[in-house]
């Protein structure tokens, strides 16, 4: 069976900055794309950012069993859709999630060989300029995210590896190094 590869870490940290450095460097994965019922940002679309899906929607497809995992994150509900990886992983190929922590715990209960990394901020400060610099959230929403990054912070220690995003071109290195190491390791 393929790998699964977690990244988790408090909104803002550069998750997807440093998912997209990875899958250059790694063209081997593939990103699972997320389910969502939160409204598209501007230059977002459908089926490439996420999965836009109503409230109604996305309760049915709870219901139906579609769901690998989902959580609840500041007002809105976002999940991975078991279509995402299971024919990839069918096909061997290996795939990364980017979830919140709530989804990271219930891939960890579910899919105990998937491998977990938690991308932590170099300080609190630096991941409210990320948060505010990044423009994509009103000022409301910004601080709902920076509470919930208190006790995702608080979390970490759950993680078997934890990558400081400090300087992108030096997590970078420490991520594909991580990817790679899990890579050649048969399980
Ligand atoms: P997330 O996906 O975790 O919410 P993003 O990848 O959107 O975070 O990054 C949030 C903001 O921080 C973006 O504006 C991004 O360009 C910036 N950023 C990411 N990594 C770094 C870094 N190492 N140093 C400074 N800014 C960064
Ligand atoms: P955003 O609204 O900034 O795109 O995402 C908010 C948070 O939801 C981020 O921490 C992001 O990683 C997380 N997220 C995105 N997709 C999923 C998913 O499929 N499942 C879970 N649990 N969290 C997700």
């Amino acid at each position: 069976m393929a790998r699964v590869f977690v990244i988790t870490g408090p909104s803002g940290v550069g998750k997807g900055t440093l998912i997209r450095a990875l899958l250059a460097r790694v063209p081997a994965l593939e990103l699972a794309v997320s389910a969502t019922t939160r409204q598209p940002r501007q230059g977002e679309s459908d089926g490439v950012s996420y999965h836009f899906l109503s409230h109604e929607e996305f309760d049915a497809r709870v219901r139906a069993g579609e769901f690998v995992e989902w959580a609840q994150y500041s007002g809105n509900r976002y999940g991975t859709l078991r279509s995402e990886l299971d024919a990839r992983l069918a096909r061997g190929v290996p795939v990364v999630l980017e979830i919140e922590v709530q989804g990271a715990r219930q891939i960890r209960e579910t899919m105990p060989d998937a491998v977990q990394v938690f991308i932590a901020p170099p300080s609190s400060q630096a991941l409210r300029a990320r948060l505010e610099g990044r423009g994509t959230d009103a000022p409301a929403q910004v601080e709902t995210r920076l509470l919930t990054a208190d006790a995702e912070l608080a979390a970490q220690c759950e993680f078997t590896h934890v990558v400081v995003n400090d300087r992108l071109e030096r997590a970078v290195e420490e991520l594909v190094a991580v990817v790679r190491t899990e890579l050649a390791t048969v399980k």
